[in-house]
């Protein structure tokens, strides 16, 4: 028995004001401030959500919630990530399945793609079950795990894609993540193979001859502050031939987090020619440069680094224009140890599920480069289309419309809060927004109906009140 919540007074995608009414997995009415209550079946005064009280805990199971959104709260389809870290098999100290899917949850996501470099890496049906079943019993968001291209990213022998795209994870999304497919040959039997079953290969493009040793962007503050330079041609070339391989062999390609000017004008070019391509860029790239590096805080070490303030635009741009498809957040969470020493022995990656909204609001939204509509597209509808996420009765990604699934996520805008890595859900506290006030909050996320977050709060033991959805 699963909660109705009349969302009243909230706007859909940023829109007018609306009630919106969530019932029994889906969305039942979207209609003018006033009509919720009576859509959910008369009465319907229950208690409102408030604060974070014992009363959370009562409503569930209880009938009928409603929200006041005062015609303020922005509704969107709920988020879907396609490059989350989630550690887990192998690296339940940075994070796990359960806290990880919790933390997104908090960031207004109800789906994400599991990278594939966990111990033992995703490149069997077996390990992808696994990651797959953890995320199902786990309950916050649905977990589609990456199949690893390469047998264990060993970049020398391709993994058994059809028996993970098989599996009962169902994988479309392969990518040997953290390293590069760089042998040209696999590359192009990566992209011929995944035709059969729809299938992309998300390439992680960093040419590792041109990589070797490198610690930061390539340019001016490398060469001042000491430190090897990674330059931008790294990325750029993998990219410019991957879409001329995708265009020859007629397969689709996804270039992940995207970081360079130059990058953008390759796959503004490839899509020109009607080649299969599409991009993400994460929040960081579109947020800081490499600057930073000048404090050789570790927190800011990254793969692909953060790049020159040309290049920030330019990513800006290609996500406006619509070069750039998707906003993913590359969510890379490590303990304290691997993070905090110098910047040579640090781990790349940062964080960045529970802020990546906050940063496409600052950077685009409130900016004016970018509607809410938008948003609802590079956060969500792309990237559930891109992994295929986006048709059947689970889906995600679709618009907030009558009859389509209660995936959706209630964000106030004038809202703001300071980071603090200590506060996050996730089980690391690698942000690189560390004491950054940031506008928007997430009020609620809804998964098939049921709340994952409420007040801006996981709902803990929802999950066992409600039961699991199919
Ligand atoms: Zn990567």
């Amino acid at each position: 028995m699963t909660t109705t919540y009349i969302l009243r007074g909230v706007r859909p995608l940023g829109g007018e004001p609306a009630d919106v009414v969530l019932s029994g997995e889906r969305i039942t009415h979207v209609g003018a401030p006033g009509t919720g209550g009576a859509a959910a079946g008369g009465g319907a005064a229950s208690a409102p959500s408030s604060g974070t009280g014992p009363d959370r805990g009562a409503d569930a199971g209880a009938g009928v919630v409603e929200i006041d959104g005062g015609d303020r709260l922005v509704l969107l389809p709920g988020l879907v990530d396609l490059h989350t870290h989630l550690r887990e098999p192998g690296r339940e100290d940075a994070e796990t399945v359960w806290s990880g899917t919790r933390a997104a949850a908090a960031g207004g996501f109800t789906a994400v793609h599991a990278m594939a470099n966990t111990t033992p890496t995703q490149d069997t049906a077996g390990v992808v079950e696994q990651v797959w079943r953890l995320g199902k019993d786990a309950g916050w968001v649905d977990v589609r795990p990456v199949g690893a291209v390469t047998v264990g990213l060993g970049g020398e022998r391709l993994a058994e894609l059809g028996a993970m795209a098989d599996s009962a994870a169902g994988v479309r999304v392969f990518s040997d993540d953290g390293k590069c497919v760089h042998d040209p040959v696999l590359m192009r039997r990566a992209l011929e193979y995944v035709k059969a079953f729809d299938g992309v290969v998300a390439q992680h493009a960093q040419e590792p001859r041109l990589t070797e040793g490198a610690q930061m962007n390539e340019g001016v503050v490398s060469a001042e502050i000491g430190l090897a330079g990674w330059p931008a041609v790294a990325e750029e070339s993998i990219i410019a031939r991957d879409v001329l391989l995708a265009e020859h062999v007629g397969s689709r390609l996804h270039v992940c987090h995207l970081s360079t000017a130059r990058s953008v004008e390759i796959v503004r070019w490839a899509k020109s020619r009607g080649v299969d391509v599409t991009a993400e860029v994460t929040p960081h790239h579109l947020l800081l440069t490499d600057e930073r590096a000048r404090s050789y805080d570790a927190r800011f070490k990254v793969n692909p680094p953060l790049r020159t303030r040309e290049d920030v635009e330019a990513v800006r741009e290609g996500l406006a224009d619509g070069t750039i498809d998707v906003v993913a957040t590359d969510h890379a969470p490590h303990p304290v140890e691997d993070k905090d020493c110098e910047w040579a022995a640090a781990a790349f990656g940062m964080t960045g599920l529970e802020t990546a909204l906050s940063v496409v609001q600052q950077v685009m939204v409130d900016t004016g480069r970018m509607t809410w509509a938008d948003v609802a597209r590079v956060l969500s509808a792309a990237p559930a289309r891109i992994g295929r996420i986006d048709a059947g009765p689970g889906a995600h990604g679709r618009p907030v419309a009558v009859g389509e699934p209660a995936n959706v996520t209630l964000v106030d805008p004038a809202a703001s809060r300071t980071v603090r890595g200590t506060e996050q859900v996730t089980a690391s506290g690698n942000t690189p927004l560390e004491g950054m006030e940031l506008p928007g909050t997430v009020v609620a996320t809804f998964l098939r109906g049921r709340a994952t977050v409420l007040d801006g709060v996981p709902v803990d033991g929802a999950i066992a009140t409600e039961g699991v959805p199919a």
